[in-house]
């Protein structure tokens, strides 16, 4: 983590020192408890940057834990992912990988315990009874008919409730709080149902689950979370976290650790990040799967070619704050250009590429140059491409008849090959479509390197890419897949999806350097952008490559962060 760099601290930093320093705590410990319902966006990569950060940061641990305390929606698949992704992130578990349910023991002993203090009773009212009891925010609740049960009686129907008795949504466990208070959360919330169903990993142990607000404050006690960070919209929960741990013998009072904290949530301009628009996606065909190069899971991140380094620094640059807001996806860009730029290799290649025939190179002529890989950062080294008769340029890269201020090639200009020498255009051929087969050029054989030995300038330097050592390639070009200026969302509530956000170029050509790639890894196309090899559709003879990002912006930091 970068934090040291940074002058102020964000308040979740504030609580943890005031803690330390009145002795409430002596070790930190966070954790990170994804639900394994789905994969982990980029949302998801801010919370676990800033707990595991915290933990580093204050010497502290750092918790993976699952929370399945549901078991209609949690798939083991997701759970191999989600370790993949937070691992890839560099966040480190050690050997702390836990799962909710196996706390459901002590969980059900923490309701037992409850009970005996008159402090939960078992209500037969239907959750649509329930609901309307549940008063407004404007009216208080009523009164639970159920609720001057006996302390023996609601042990005896909640051992029951366990043992099976009892059809799902006949019975639940509330615990009894106050009908009038003004949060809506305290009013007698249900902490216990019943659900006859399988659970991933306590099969059919149990038919009773706990409800998220109940097992969420015990599972951080049980495992000595100190700080249980999450997210703004559980500042209404937060009264009842303390009621259930003070209440349950977990800790005295609401200053006693685990304490929650709510930040907010990230949001990032034109993305689609909710579940259910990506699965709709995803099953109609529109991207292929959840780790489609456009979408911002951490395994389409991780895909496409960001970095852990550069998801970390957006997380510190969009900072923690209390307020919603969302960032712009340009900075995650910014970010990744920044982290790529001195690290990555520079390669020619020729996206849609136009075959030069230099007239005044020798048939039979190679010859061999040596190329930098970075020009800004030496200790990259360098490697080798040959100079050959026959090259390709970039089509862009050529006009018949160029507007002013083109200064690249065309007929009779002069142009500069990057690392090579200076070509002049003397004629091109076309076919019947008017559309450019070959271009003819003349070579200087003094301007090796790409200078002239009489001071001559050139305004164009253009890439290249010796025809005969041509890797052919396939790059996909990204753009957003939503626009965000355009709406999101169409009336029907569809997503108003860019036609444009893929584009495939199949005819690619790269300079033979690339042969060495394997997946993941990613270069800078000089001139062009950034792109890394594509993990699931490369083959052993067949590159095929994502862009990251183009090289320019007109992208400003905000300075007011
Ligand atoms: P989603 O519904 O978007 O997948 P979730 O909150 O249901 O998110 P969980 O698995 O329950 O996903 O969340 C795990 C942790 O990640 C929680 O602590 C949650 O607060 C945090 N988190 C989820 N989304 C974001 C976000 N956009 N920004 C920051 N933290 C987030
Ligand atoms: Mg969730």
């Amino acid at each position: 983590m970068e934090t040291g760099e940074r002058e102020s601290k964000n308040f979740i930093e504030t609580i943890i020192e005031n803690d330390i320093k009145e002795g409430r705590v002596t070790t930190i410990k966070t954790r990170f408890p994804p639900e394994p319902n789905g994969y982990l966006h980029i949302g998801h990569a801010k919370s676990i940057i800033l707990n595991s950060g915290l933990a580093e940061e204050y010497g502290g641990k750092f918790n993976l834990r699952f929370d399945d305390t549901n078991p209609t929606k949690e798939k083991s698949e997701f759970v191999e992912s989600i370790e993949a992704d937070v691992k890839w992130l560099g966040a480190n578990w050690e050997d702390r990988l836990f799962f909710a349910s196996n706390y459901f023991d002590d969980m059900y002993k923490a309701a037992v315990r409850l009970i005996e203090r008159g402090k939960a009773y078992v209500s037969d009212m239907s959750a649509d009874e329930i609901r309307e009891f549940r008063g407004t925010l404007t009216e208080p609740g009523k009164d639970d008919p159920y609720s001057k049960r006996t302390v023996e009686e609601n042990l005896k129907l909640f051992e029951e409730m366990k043992e099976g008795k009892y059809e799902d949504g006949s019975k639940v466990l509330r615990a009894r709080i106050d009908m009038a208070s003004p949060n809506i959360n305290m009013r007698d919330p249900v902490i216990y149902r019943i659900a006859h169903l399988t659970h991933q990993n306590t099969g059919d142990k149990w038919c009773i689950y706990p409800m998220y607000d109940f097992a969420h404050p015990i599972e951080d006690a049980i495992e000595g979370i100190t700080h249980s960070i999450c997210t703004l919209e559980f500042e209404d929960h937060r009264p009842l976290y303390d009621w259930v741990l003070i209440e349950a013998g977990f800790k005295k009072t609401a200053e006693d650790t685990p304490k929650q904290i709510e930040f907010a949530k990230l949001y990032l301009t034109n993305v689609v990040t909710g579940k259910r628009y990506i699965k709709k996606l995803v099953e109609e065909g529109i991207v292929d799967g959840w780790d489609d190069p456009r979408l911002v899971s951490i395994a389409a991140l991780r895909r496409r070619g960001f970095t852990p380094e550069s998801l970390r620094k957006f997380v510190e640059l969009c900072g923690i704050s209390k307020g919603n807001s969302s960032v712009d996806y340009a900075m995650l860009e910014y970010c990744i250009r920044e982290d790529l730029k001195l690290k990555r290799s520079r390669i020619m290649a020729c996206l849609n590429p136009v075959k030069v025939v230099i007239d005044n190179f020798p048939e039979d002529k190679e010859e061999e140059l040596v190329v930098v890989n970075n020009m800004e950062n030496d200790e990259l080294g360098t490697h080798t491409i040959k100079f050959t008769k026959e090259i390709y340029i970039d089509r862009d890269d050529f006009m018949k008849e160029p507007p002013k201020k083109y200064f690249r090639l065309y007929p009779g200009n002069e142009v500069r090959l990057m690392q090579a020498y200076y070509v002049t255009c003397t004629s091109f051929e076309e076919d019947e479509n008017g559309e450019v087969t070959v271009i003819h050029c003349t070579y200087d054989p003094e301007t090796k390197g790409g200078n002239s030995p009489d001071g001559r300038k050139v305004k164009g330097t253009i890439h290249w890419v010796p025809a005969p050592y041509a890797v052919k390639a396939t790059v996909r070009l990204y753009e957003n897949i939503v626009n965000e200026e355009l709406g999101v969302y169409n009336e029907d509530g569809s997503l108003n999806l860019n036609p444009n956000s893929k584009t495939v170029l199949t005819d690619c050509v790269i300079e033979p350097e690339i042969l060495k790639a394997k997946p993941y890894d990613s270069f800078q196309f000089v001139r062009q952008g950034f792109f890394a090899v594509d993990p699931k559709d490369t083959t052993d003879n067949h590159l095929v490559f994502n862009r990251i990002v183009s090289l320019k912006s007109s992208y400003k930091l905000p300075t007011n962060k």
